[in-house]
C-alpha cells in the first residue's frame, strides 16, 4: 500500500462546525494532510480565525465560509465559494451540531424542530447540496459526525431530540452511501462518545461517563479528527456506510 494515501494534496474539504472543538481539529488535520480546508460557521470572525490558522500552520489553501447548515440559502453559498477555490469540493464533513438538554416531559416543539433542523435537515442540506459537485468529478468522501446517543437513544448522552437527531444522521448515512456509491461518492459517520468540548462543558455526568468508559478518559477533538480523516482519504476507500465508534471502548459493535 502506498504511504502516501493520507496525501490530500490538491482535494478540496468543506467542514461545517469549524469554529471550535471537533470542527476544528478536523479542519487541521485535513489541512495536516495538505488538503485546501473550508471552515464553515455561523461566525465569519470565527471561521475566519479558523482559516487563517489552518493556512498558516498548514500552508495550504483556506477560505473560510460564513455559513448556517440549517438555511438552503446558506449552505448553497457557501458551497459555490468553497467551489471557487479548485472547481471541486472533493470532502465534506459535518460536524455542526447543537445539544439539547431539556428532558423529555418538558420537550416542546420548538425545542426538538430546533434540534432536528441544525443536527439532521442541516446534515441532510449539506450532502444534498454537495452531490453536484461530487459527482462531477465523479468521486467524493462524505464524513457526518454522529453521536453514541444516536446509537444507545438519550438518557445518558443527551436528550430524547438530540439523540433522535444522531439516529437520524446514522440512518441517513446509510442511505445516501448505497445511493452514491454508484457515483464514487462515500458517505460514513463517526459516533463520538464524550469528548472535551465546550458543548459538554457544563454537562454534570462527566464522572459517570469515564466510569463507564474502558480507556478511562473522555476524548480529545483530535481523535475524531483522526477518524475523520481516515473516512475522508484514500486509506479508506473500499468503506462505505460504516458508523466508526470513537468513544473509548463504550460501545463494542
Ligand atoms: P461545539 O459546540 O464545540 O461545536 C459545534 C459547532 O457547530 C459550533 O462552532 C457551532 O457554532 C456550530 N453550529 C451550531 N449550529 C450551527 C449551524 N446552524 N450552522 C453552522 N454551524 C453551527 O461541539 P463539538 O463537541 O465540537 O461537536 C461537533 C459535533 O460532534 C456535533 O455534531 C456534536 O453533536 C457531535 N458530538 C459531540 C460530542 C461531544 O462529546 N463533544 C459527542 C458526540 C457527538
Amino acid at each position: 500500500m502506498p504511504i502516501n494515501m493520507l496525501d490530500l494534496t490538491g482535494k478540496t474539504a468543506v467542514v461545517t462546525g469549524a469554529a471550535r472543538g471537533i470542527g476544528r481539529s478536523v479542519c487541521l488535520a485535513l489541512g495536516e494532510a495538505r488538503a485546501n480546508v473550508c471552515p464553515a460557521d455561523l461566525s465569519e470572525r470565527e471561521v475566519a480565525l479558523v482559516a487563517e490558522e489552518v493556512g498558516g500552520r498548514c500552508g495550504v489553501g483556506a477560505v473560510p465560509l460564513e455559513m448556517d447548515v440549517s438555511s438552503v440559502g446558506s449552505v448553497t453559498r457557501g458551497l459555490e465559494k468553497a467551489a471557487g477555490l479548485t472547481g471541486s469540493i472533493d470532502m465534506l464533513v459535518n460536524s455542526a451540531g447543537v445539544i439539547s438538554t431539556v428532558p423529555f416531559p418538558d420537550l416542546d416543539e420548538a425545542e426538538w424542530n430546533r434540534v432536528l433542523s441544525i443536527n439532521l435537515t442541516g446534515v441532510f442540506h449539506c450532502c444534498r447540496l454537495v452531490l453536484p459537485y461530487m459527482r462531477r468529478s465523479g468521486s467524493g468522501a462524505i464524513v457526518n459526525i454522529a453521536s453514541l446517543a444516536g446509537k444507545m437513544g438519550g438518557g445518558g448522552f443527551g436528550t430524547a431530540a438530540y439523540a433522535t437527531s444522531k439516529g437520524g444522521v446514522i440512518t441517513l448515512t446509510r442511505s445516501l452511501a448505497r445511493e452514491a456509491a454508484r457515483w464514487g461518492i462515500r458517505v460514513n459517520a463517526v459516533a463520538p462518545g464524550m469528548v472535551e468540548t465546550d458543548m459538554v462543558k457544563s454537562f454534570g455526568g462527566k464522572a459517570r461517563v469515564i466510569e463507564q468508559t474502558p480507556l478511562g478518559r473522555l476524548g480529545h477533538p483530535d481523535e475524531i479528527a483522526a477518524a475523520v480523516l481516515f473516512l475522508a482519504s484514500p486509506m479508506s476507500s473500499y468503506i462505505t456506510g460504516e458508523v466508526l465508534n470513537v468513544d473509548g471502548g463504550i460501545r463494542m459493535d
